[in-house]
């Protein structure tokens, strides 16, 4: 048993966590009050096995049969927790596990990291101990929050960093929403962006980009929803998170833990901010009519359309990629399509690192759809993004402008100028290896290194 422990933070992490359970509780045959009671289809009782094989990844067996999400929920204001608890899926959750304060974080990242988030952090804290001593063995925890905010970015980034003390040897896996001014709250979320920024870099091991920008882009030009609402960003993110763990929830050979997952796509261990794509996409209430082919999901889910972050892969290079197929097809045919496409766009793939796209199919599709697909990628193209980002914080602390906010709760700008640098740096690495060739390494390293070690061996 390799256990993963859940936390959600803030309105965001608590909006898309929830949804998260809803989906895989339905996947797994797990009704609102914990009880298996297998697929809906009841001529498949091999589905019913494969839904429990490793439903221990995620759940707790309590007494009575009852599965137990293993969650952790906390906010600094009651009210999304509130209406988690009375929804369809309130009644799975631990109620032990709803850790929540009173005063808010009001869109200031200090307020989460410094005052008001700090004080409540030890309650969590102990929560998650408790969690994490009933596990066998645990592999690694993964932490949904948006960046834009004060709770799910400030809390949620020292919660990360205080796990990260304490369980240094365990994955870190975040599903982070980033902030566009599309679909924003404030003006200093590019503040907050950059903070939690500066923190996933150093104290997460893998960081799957929800971009707000792309998911509205999503809704607004493919799927033609005029005023795209939370609910539908939220209803593609669910979609996404669901087949990104999947190989962690169902048996099967690739990606099967968070560590092998980050093995597979991480070349360089600053550069585990993951791009994320759908195939089919749909809107809510539209995904029966939604059938594809092998052929017609490869080509959807490597088009920039798919991507849950707004920068287009063709702008960079892929370092890694990792496809995961759900449903009932021919796996030779999906490694035919994945060759496919790999050989008709080499030059988006770096060289130096061969076999850098890896493919696996799951039995089980999502619910309302034939088949699937879930892209995983590691693309230097990611940088338009944080470039994105960066900007909008620039503008803003060029001129000091909003800080007082910051400083006001003990912040020191020399924080700001590094958050900024690093993220700079960030995507400076980016941008060396997406210039990065083969021809150049020969050049550096080449045969007359060869020769030389030859020398200095035999002479
Ligand atoms: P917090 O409660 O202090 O963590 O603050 P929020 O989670 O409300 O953070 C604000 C940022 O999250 C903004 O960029 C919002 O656009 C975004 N946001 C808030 N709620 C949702 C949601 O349900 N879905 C998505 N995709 N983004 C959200």
């Amino acid at each position: 048993m390799r256990e993963i422990l859940h936390v959600q933070g803030g309105q965001c992490g608590n909006q898309i966590g929830s949804k998260f359970w809803e989906v895989i509780c339905d996947e797994h045959g797990i009704d609102p009050t914990g009880k298996h009671q297998g697929p809906t289809d009841p001529n498949d009782p091999a589905i019913s096995d494969l839904q429990l094989e490793r439903i221990n990844v995620y759940y707790n067996e309590a007494s009575g049969g009852r599965f137990v999400p293993r969650a952790v929920l906390m906010d600094l204001e009651p009210g999304t927790m509130d209406s988690i608890r009375s929804g369809p899926f309130g009644k799975v959750f631990r109620p032990d596990n709803f850790v929540f304060g009173q005063s808010g974080a009001g869109n200031n990242w200090a307020k989460g990291h410094y005052t008001e988030g700090a004080e409540l952090i030890d309650s969590v804290l102990d929560v998650v101990r408790k969690e994490a001593e009933n596990c066998d063995c645990l592999q690694g925890f993964q932490v949904c929050h948006s960046l834009g905010g004060g709770t799910g970015s400030g809390m949620g980034t020292l919660l990360i960093s205080k796990i990260r003390e304490e369980y240094p040897d365990r994955m870190m896996l975040t599903f982070s929403v980033f902030p566009s001014p599309k679909v924003s709250d404030t003006v200093v979320e590019p503040y907050n962006a950059t903070l939690s920024v500066h923190q996933l870099v150093e104290n997460a091991d893998e960081c799957m980009v929800l971009d707000n920008e792309a998911l509205y882009d999503i809704c607004f030009r493919t799927l033609k929803l005029t005023t795209p609402s939370f609910g539908d960003l939220n209803h593609l993110i669910s979609a996404t998170m669901s087949g990104v763990t999947c190989c962690l929830r169902f048996p099967g050979q690739l990606n099967s833990d968070l560590r092998k997952l980050a093995v597979n796509l991480i070349p360089f261990p600053r550069l585990h901010f993951f791009m994320v794509g759908f195939a089919p996409l749909t809107s809510r209430g539209s995904q029966q009519y939604v059938s594809l082919t092998v052929p017609e999901l490869t080509q959807q889910m490597w088009d920039a359309k798919n991507m849950m972050c707004a920068a287009d892969p063709r702008h960079g290079r892929y370092l890694t990629a990792s496809a995961m197929f759900r449903g009932k097809m021919s796996t030779k045919e999906v490694d035919e399509q994945m060759i496919n496409v790999q050989n008709k766009n080499s030059s988006y793939f770096v060289e130096w690192i061969p076999n850098n796209v890896k493919s696996s199919v799951c039995d089980i599709p999502p619910k309302n759809l034939k088949m699937a697909c879930t892209f995983i990628g590691n693309s230097t193209s990611i940088q338009e993004m944080f470039r994105r980002v960066s900007e909008q914080f620039t503008a803003m602390f060029r001129r000091k402008a909003f800080l007082h906010w910051y400083t006001g709760e003990g912040m020191d700008e020399m924080e700001f100028t590094e958050a900024e640098s690093n993220m700079n740096d960030l995507v400076a690495e980016y941008q060396q290896y997406q210039d990065a060739t083969v021809e150049e390494d020969e050049e550096e390293y080449g045969e007359e290194g060869d020769e030389q070690i030859y020398e200095e061996q035999y002479s």
